[in-house]
């Protein structure tokens, strides 16, 4: 600590249904490849919603908020951009949602976000090595071995924040499902995750994008966002005959984790057909899957969890080429102040919002 210099502000998560508790702190020296990153912007993602309810067990006194973006104030000379060049201040950046050993088994076996010690943003206790490393603060320091990208000025604060969680992690569905051009791509549910998926998989040039929700509001965004057909799936409804009448499908992205839901619809998956589950991230039940349907119809069925850099350079140039043909501004449908966070966090609890946003000014 040193009496010169800048101070911090921090909304600090102490345990689950209380309060958050302000605490004013002093920015430390940052370390060999730290960048100091000054908040413009956070979002709260439904994991920071099931840690806040206490449905996800985290580390507390923490930092909560892994969508942020912010501007660079200091940089350490070591640190530079995924893509080279060295981070300059005054640059508006995002950065992958964890750092990692560039140099670790895991790294070089594509998949970094798997790493050992990974330090993950948003999911860290306070600590003297890390006291600011989450999105609900003035300021967050970002430490060696993160992949971080310039962002350009064009794009909104809440269009831009959900890059690093939501829209890369499709990104890193779409790389799983290779080559998306003529395909009939079914995208079951519809928040953030799958409305992202309907806007990436049109944008991708798939025949047709079909969404999927037990919410028609949540339907009639998607068809915003590039799907041409929605459906609403419940106990009464089941659009699977109707699917399968118009030809099948040729790629299922999950982001509901309903094992339900995905049962239900993998009957409509066609000869060489590929089924993709990034929303399966809670304790649920067994998948029941025939396999003889695996073999005989030759599907590939993969799983992705969080996402490599790669895709979020893909989901970052995705943003800044489209983000005027969605809306996607208005799916953070409210922003409150930093100080103001408690607020932000009981209106983000109703499902009517698909994400609500917080600012630091
Ligand atoms: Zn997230």
């Amino acid at each position: 600590m040193h009496s010169d210099s800048p101070e911090s502000l921090a909304m600090v998560f102490t345990a689950p249904g209380e309060k958050f508790e302000k605490r004013n702190g002093f920015i430390p020296d940052l370390q060999t490849g730290e960048v100091l990153v000054r908040i413009s912007y956070s979002t709260i993602c439904s994991s920071d919603l099931h840690t806040y309810c206490g449905r996800r067990h985290s580390p507390a006194p923490s930092i909560l908020g892994h969508e942020i973006i912010g501007i660079v104030e200091a940089a350490s000379e070591s640190a530079h951009y995924y893509s080279g060049g060295a981070i300059q201040k005054g640059d508006r950046i995002t950065w992958a949602v964890y750092a990692y050993d560039h140099k670790g088994e895991m790294a070089k076996m594509g998949v970094p976000q798997k790493s050992a010690d990974l330090f993950k943003y948003g999911h860290h206790q306070i600590s003297n090595e890390a006291p600011l490393g989450g999105g609900f603060a003035s300021h967050c320091i970002l430490k060696k071995g993160t992949d971080i990208f310039r962002l350009n000025a064009d794009v909104p604060n809440e269009v831009a924040a959900p890059i690093n969680c939501t829209h890369a992690t499709i990104a890193g569905a779409l790389r799983l499902a290779e080559d998306l051009e003529n395909k009939k791509v079914l995208v079951i549910g519809s928040g953030m995750l799958g409305l992202s998926a309907c806007a990436m998989s049109s944008i991708a040039r798939a025949d047709k994008v079909i969404a999927l929700d037990q919410n028609p509001e949540r339907l009639k965004l998607a068809l915003e966002f590039g799907a041409e057909a929605a459906f609403v799936s419940s106990a009464t409804e089941n659009p699977l005959a109707e699917i399968q009448s118009q030809g099948g499908i040729d790629l299922i992205i999950d982001t509901s984790g309903s094992p339900d839901a995905i049962e239900t619809f993998l009957p409509a998956l066609t000869i060489g057909g590929r089924l993709i589950l990034v929303g399966s991230v809670f304790k649920q039940r067994d998948l029941q899957i025939n396999a003889e349907d695996i073999v005989r119809k030759l599907w590939t069925i993969r799983g992705l969890h969080n996402y490599g850099p790669q895709d979020l350079a893909y989901a970052l140039n995705f943003i800044q080429e489209w983000h005027e043909k969605f809306p996607f501004q208005k799916l953070v449908s409210q922003s409150f102040a930093l100080e103001d966070i408690d607020e932000a966090f009981s209106t983000a609890q109703n499902p009517e919002h698909i994400r609500v946003g917080v600012r630091n000014n």
